[in-house]
């Protein structure tokens, strides 16, 4: 395959298989000529002769930190810069550690081993450095400082393991680089500083990405488990890493080398405020990194980082610059969280002014529109309501039908509109001074309902009579000096005394009330009296 075969498209994103690769519970294997590249060639990068030796060591059964400690000592630059990273601020240690031995004492055998990996690696490999990949070394130097915090800060239990995978996580580029030559140069001149781009055109070019062929390599040179799968999977999303569903160690360590990238990125690439958004968004899926917690890694990532840059022979920038690119990071942090809190701000908005509305209709489908008295739907619902509950309770249950006298009279001798007025002001009369669990409504035409709970026959009838004589006194002013005025009968029925079986049959009680104080005179008001036979007159 070509260098340049794919680089025409615009972009080739993690297939399927490839994802699938990553995730799978066996390591990723490569391309077959791409694997037989790497195994014929000669310059790949090679485990330090010191490295193998403590690696072995920390293998073997009887394990003799004595040992170890002097495998590290026969090498002194190697143990001065464990000893330096141990004391600077990345350890945050409170007294000097002097000896590899007390090294070994105070933060443990992993730990060591990890650092003496990490430094007898960069050292050897930073030898042979290949031109064009002067990113590489900042990139993989900032995302072991910045795994190594982010292990601390959501309390992950290997924080010297996270430091070491972290770094190793694109050292496939190493041996792309090497057994791809001038191809991988350009593939990576193409890139710029766009990461993800640049494992889109690898896997255009070569078949595979650096993360596979890290985790090959690693392989090769025997490395634990965890930490091949996660330079593995380092290219995989951490909302993705979690549908990994293995060890939750093995996902922890995947997502903090993860995010590690996406952390360096924010001094790798020249804008900053992009690789920080990109960074703040894919955190939304690590529960535990708050937006407290990414500041945090970001403020101890920039303060370590000269130290550590210093150790590995390597320029990062200046004090000055570093925390420009903090400013700036931190800075993006705050304005995404509060355009996503103004975001909620205006979804919670939009919520309750719909709850509004959706009850302002509501309570209009219940009312009536010339008098604004609940309407008949309303009514039917309530009296359902009411006549459970007054079962249920034993408590008194009263109904009154009103009609209005001869109203046909009105709206044949003053007109329609006049009636309608009439109406409002006898609705006005019938709301007035009513109790906060009654109800009035209007029933249909100039019929209305008052719905009394825990109120007796006596109650309704001296409820009723109140309204009565109010309509009776009151003076509906007709333009002019013309003055109108009338009468209202009333029918009441009371759950309690009498039995009835529903709301239905209660209603009719009333109504057959009414109909008796029509039939006697109107302007009156009649209860339904079951014992006396019938309705009877107050
Ligand atoms: P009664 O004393 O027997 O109740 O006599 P009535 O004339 O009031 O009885 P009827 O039921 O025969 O007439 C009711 C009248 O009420 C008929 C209708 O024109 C009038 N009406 C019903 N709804 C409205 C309304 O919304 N506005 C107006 N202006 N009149 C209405
Ligand atoms: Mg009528
Ligand atoms: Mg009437």
């Amino acid at each position: 395959m070509g260098p340049n075969a794919g680089l025409s498209s615009a972009s080739v994103p993690l297939s399927e298989s490839a994802l699938a690769r990553a995730l799978q519970p066996s390591l990723p294997t490569l391309p077959k000529f791409l694997q037989d590249k790497l195994e014929r060639c000669s310059t790949l990068p090679t485990l330090p002769a010191v490295a193998i030796r403590v690696l072995q060591l920390c293998q073997s059964d009887d394990l003799d930190l004595g040992q170890i400690a002097a495998t590290i000592g026969t090498d002194p630059a190697l143990s001065a810069k464990v000893l330096r990273l141990v004391n600077s601020p990345v350890f945050s240690l409170r007294n000097e550690v002097r000896t590899v031995p007390h090294a070994l004492a105070l933060l443990g055998l992993n730990a060591v081993r990890t650092l003496a990996l990490s430094f007898s690696l960069v050292r050897d490999l930073r030898k042979s450095q290949q031109v064009g990949l002067a990113a590489y070394w900042k990139r993989s130097i900032i995302s072991a400082v910045a795994a190594r915090e982010l292990a601390v800060v959501t309390r992950f239990a290997a924080p010297d393991e996270a430091f070491l995978a972290a770094l190793l996580q694109d050292i496939g580029m190493l041996a792309l680089g090497r057994v791809t030559g001038r191809d991988y140069e350009f593939v990576a001149t193409a890139a710029g500083d766009d990461h993800v781009r640049l494992a889109e055109l690898e896997r255009a070019a070569f078949e595979s990405d650096h993360a596979e062929v890290g985790a090959w390599l690693l392989g090769t040179w025997k490395l634990p488990e965890p930490l091949r799968r996660a330079v593995a999977a380092s290219h995989v999303r951490v909302r993705d890493l979690e549908s990994l569903n293995q060890h939750s160690d093995l996902v922890g360590l995947a997502r903090i080398v993860r995010l590690s990238g996406l952390l360096a990125d924010i001094w790798v690439r020249a804008d900053t405020t992009t690789a920080t958004e990109v960074l703040k968004e894919e955190a939304t899926d690590f529960a535990e990194l708050t937006p407290a917690a990414i500041e945090t890694v970001l403020t101890r990532t920039a303060a370590a980082m000269p130290q550590v840059a210093e150790l590995f022979d390597l320029k990062l920038g200046t004090a000055d610059e570093i925390g420009s690119v903090l400013d700036q990071a931190t800075e993006t942090l705050v304005m995404v969280t509060l355009r996503a809190a103004r975001q909620i701000d205006s979804a919670h908005e939009a919520i309750d002014s719909l709850q509004h509305r959706t009850r302002v209709l509501e309570e209009a489908s219940q009312r009536d529109k010339l008098t604004g008295l609940y309407n008949r739907a309303r009514f039917d619902a309530l009296i359902v309501e009411e006549f459970a509950i007054a079962h249920r309770t034993g408590k008194p249950l009263s109904v009154i039908m009103a009609d209005v006298d001869h109203f046909k009279r009105v709206n044949d001798t003053y007109g329609h509109a006049a009636g309608d007025k009439v109406l409002v002001a006898v609705s006005e009369a019938l709301r007035g001074r009513l109790r906060p669990r009654d109800m009035v409504a209007r029933y249909g035409g100039e019929e209305f309902v008052l719905v009394l709970p825990e109120t007796d026959a006596a109650g309704s009838a001296v409820v009723a009579d109140r309204i009565r004589k109010n309509i009776e006194a009151a003076r509906h002013e007709l333009g002019g000096t013309e003055f109108l005025s009338v009468t209202m009968s009333f029918g009441c029925a009371t759950l309690g005394p009498a039995i009835f079986g529903t709301g239905a049959d209660l209603l009719a009680a009333a109504d057959q009330a009414l109909y008796a104080a029509k039939r006697d005179g109107r302007n009156q008001v009649v209860l339904h009296r079951p014992k006396f036979d019938g309705p009877v007159a107050v």
